[in-house]
């Protein structure tokens, strides 16, 4: 069959609205937000079911058309962009956005795929229930897109990455057959756990069109506190005695450099400086109590106290209402815009053991600042789950595109510290088209045979979101 003949079939399938072959049309959906990764395609389908999902997915499979699925587009590693050649088409799930049931006695939510992160956030409060999972891109990412991803975000400490969110799924298979695993169960010992196949595989096996999702009990008190720390380690030893402290209430743990808020405070307006005096390194905590009672804030304060004596922390700041404490995690937003204003950053998201966090960031900041002297080390990230964004400022004054030339060089040396602390160097982001390379390196001989024996089980043909993820 050729791709025209195809593409009149899946437009009898989906419809006119359910298609776009315009390139004005089609370009948002080429393209990543940040600009590093682009492609061109026949077209963007776009269904608005599992059934016109999987009969597209017929079509594609009979006719040799590769195929990239597509949430929100807010990947950052280029898993959503199809190739320059034009061969594959996008099919994006922004049509499926239903949530078809909402179970509170047994804390769950069913849901299309193409549902936003934040309705399905205001959908669970609605029946008093919490949908943790929560990131910088919520107002745009899709649950479909989250849980190939497996996205982590600022919560992952106290309630797991999106995997753990996830008690079954519905996927289009490359054949077009559709698995229907959505179950809602929380003990199922029947086999192999296919739906964790699934997730985290960036759309390289199949296409999920709907899911199971865990609900929790909502927070009834909520404690954020900004707080002066001297060194990593201080932030570290501070996050292991607020947990011992409060119970393991602390759901969110963020580090970041003094520079980093100072590049916020500089180029993004409502930034500030919650201290008097600078402090080398920051902490944002937020703790969290299913009960209302003043002993838990007497809980968080005394912690904080003791951290004060024990030279763990300088300063603090505990919001005294929700206003404050939303003034504060701006600032956790904004330091990942100001760096766009600072020439060129070299990203790198990459996680070690908690307890090794410290040392990893000693460690990389030594050897980059050896490879390119006067670069600008601006780490900050998820330092409860031991995830570092390790991003790297070009040098003051420096050449942005021969900077950005070294992308490969500078990453390079970063990761040879994070082999040396067995850690990750995708800690959350995935690995998309931007670190396929490295899959066999990272992955080891036996470890990698496994992956590609999965890919070539399910999607025999190779036609989901070819040449992403495994090289
Ligand atoms: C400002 C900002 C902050 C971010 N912060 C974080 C963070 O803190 N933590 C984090 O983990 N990530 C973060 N991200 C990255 C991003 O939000 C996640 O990768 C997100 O999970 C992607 O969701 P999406 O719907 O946009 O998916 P897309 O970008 O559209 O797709 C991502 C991958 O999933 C595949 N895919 C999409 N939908 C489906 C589907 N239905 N079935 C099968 N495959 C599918 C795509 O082919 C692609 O490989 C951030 C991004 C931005 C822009």
């Amino acid at each position: 069959m050729t791709v025209a003949a195809a593409l009149d079939q899946i437009r009898a399938i989906v419809g006119a609205n359910g298609i776009l072959t315009e390139p004005g049309d089609m370009a948002p959906y080429l393209a990543e937000w940040r600009g590093r990764f682009k492609g061109s395609s026949p077209a963007v389908v776009r269904p608005a079911s599992t059934e016109e999902v999987a009969a597209v997915v017929r079509v594609c499979a009979e006719a040799g058309i590769p195929i990239v699925p597509q949430g929100g587009n807010t990947s950052l590693v280029g898993g959503s962009i199809p190739y320059e050649e034009g061969r594959e088409i996008v099919l994006s799930l922004s049509r499926m956005n239903r949530i078809r049931d909402i179970d509170p006695l047994n804390y769950t939510m069913t849901v299309d795929a193409g549902v936003v992160l934040t309705t399905i956030q205001g959908a669970a409060a609605d029946v008093d229930r919490l949908f943790p999972l929560s990131l910088g891109a919520e107002g745009t990412a899709q649950i479909g897109g989250l849980i190939s991803t497996n996205a982590g975000g600022i919560n992952v400490l106290r309630y797991g990455n999106a995997r753990e969110l996830v008690l079954g799924l519905e996927v289009v298979l490359p054949d077009g057959r559709v698995w229907d695993g959505l179950r809602r169960l929380r003990k199922n010992n029947t086999g192999y756990d296919l739906k964790n196949l699934f997730a985290g595989a960036e759309g390289t096996l199949g296409i999920i069109t709907g899911a199971v999702l865990k609900l929790f009990p909502r927070p009834r008190q909520s404690e954020t506190a900004f707080v002066a720390v001297p060194s990593p380690a201080a932030a570290v030893e501070l996050l292991a005695r607020l947990r011992e402290a409060t119970g393991d209430a602390v759901s969110a743990f963020e580090l970041m450099s003094r520079r980093c808020l100072e590049f916020a405070i500089r180029h993004v307006g409502g930034s500030f400086d919650p201290l008097s005096e600078p402090s080398p390194w920051y902490v944002l905590t937020e703790l969290t109590s299913g009960t209302r009672s003043d002993a838990f804030r007497e809980a968080v304060e005394t912690a904080l106290g003791e951290a004060f004596e024990a030279e763990l922390a300088t300063d603090a700041v505990i919001a005294q209402s929700e206003t404050q404490a939303k003034q504060l995690w701006f600032l956790r937003e904004a330091i990942v815009e100001a760096q766009k204003h600072e020439g060129g950053s070299i990203k790198n998201d990459v996680s070690v053991p908690v307890s090794r966090v410290a040392e990893f960031i000693e460690r990389a900041q030594a050897a980059v600042e050896a490879a390119c002297p006067g670069i600008r080390p601006t780490p900050f990230g998820h330092v409860g789950d031991g995830n570092i964004h390790f991003n790297l400022s070009q040098p003051e004054g420096a050449d942005t595109a021969a900077y950005l030339a070294r992308w490969d060089e500078i990453c390079h040396v970063v990761n040879e510290v994070i082999f040396a602390l067995d850690g990750s160097i995708s800690a959350e982001h995935g690995i998309g088209r931007f670190k396929k390379d490295e899959m066999p390196v990272i992955k080891g001989p036996v470890e990698f045979d496994l992956l590609r024996a999965v890919k070539a089980a399910l999607d025999p043909k190779g036609l989901m979101n070819p040449g992403k993820m495994l090289p």
